[in-house]
């Protein structure tokens, strides 16, 4: 597995499509200060999901979609795909290539595909656990983020080691189910109280 591609349109300083391919080997994005380097970890990074609009440095998530020039008007939506190889089958799909896409509107509207099939974020977050390159993952080391691993709590850092040890998935389901359980105990209490009353 490993990342094919990266198409952006409309999001930070890319109003026009454009279509970066990467090889199997090392690449390197090199342009002066400004230019949009940092835009294009970014791009990553919120295709796979990200809702921190500080980790994406901006203030509101409508500060993805490019906001205009002197001589361009702004645009009205911001989209990135991410075409990842699954030759390995590493994620659970059939195709040998997994195309990721994120879409979100001015108005506030998200919109999140597999593969051209519309998705639920909740899916993008599984198909990417444990894998590494999940928003929680270690795929991206930002500036200033191995200082951060290692000054969190041992517990904070302890989700680091889970993701590389393929269990984070299995945390969130407990977690999840955990929730539900909460729920339902709270719906019971209310059930018991309902019943109390009548009798
Ligand atoms: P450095 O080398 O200094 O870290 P960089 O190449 O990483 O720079 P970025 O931080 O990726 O540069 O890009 C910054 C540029 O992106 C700025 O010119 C900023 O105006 C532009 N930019 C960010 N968000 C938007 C937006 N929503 N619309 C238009 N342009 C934007």
């Amino acid at each position: 597995m490993y990342l094919k591609a990266l198409e952006i349109q409309g999001f930070k300083s890319f109003p026009d499509k454009t279509v970066l391919s990467f090889g199997e080997d090392i690449t390197a994005i090199v342009g002066p200060n400004g230019s949009g380097k940092s835009n294009i970890s970014d791009a990553i990074r919120w295709v796979l999901g990200e809702q921190s609009t500080k980790a994406l440095r901006g203030g509101k998530m409508e500060d993805v979609i490019f906001g205009g020039t002197a001589l361009r008007k702004q645009q009205g939506f911001a989209e990135v795909s991410l075409v990842l190889d699954n030759a390995d089958h590493l994620f659970p799909l059939e195709e040998s290539e997994v195309m990721v896409t994120r879409r979100y509107f001015r108005s506030g509207e998200s919109e999140y595909y597999i593969n051209r099939r519309s998705v639920r974020l909740k899916d993008v977050n599984e198909l990417f656990m444990d894998t590494g390159l999940g928003r929680e993952g270690y795929s991206i080391i930002g500036q200033g983020r191995i200082d951060e691993i290692l000054s969190v709590k041992s517990g904070d850092r302890r989700e680091v080691f889970e993701e590389a040890a393929g269990i984070s998935r299995f945390r969130h389901r407990k977690e999840e189910a955990e929730r539900k359980l909460e729920r339902t105990q709270e719906n019971l209490v209310r059930i018991t109280d309902k019943i109390d009353e009548l009798e």
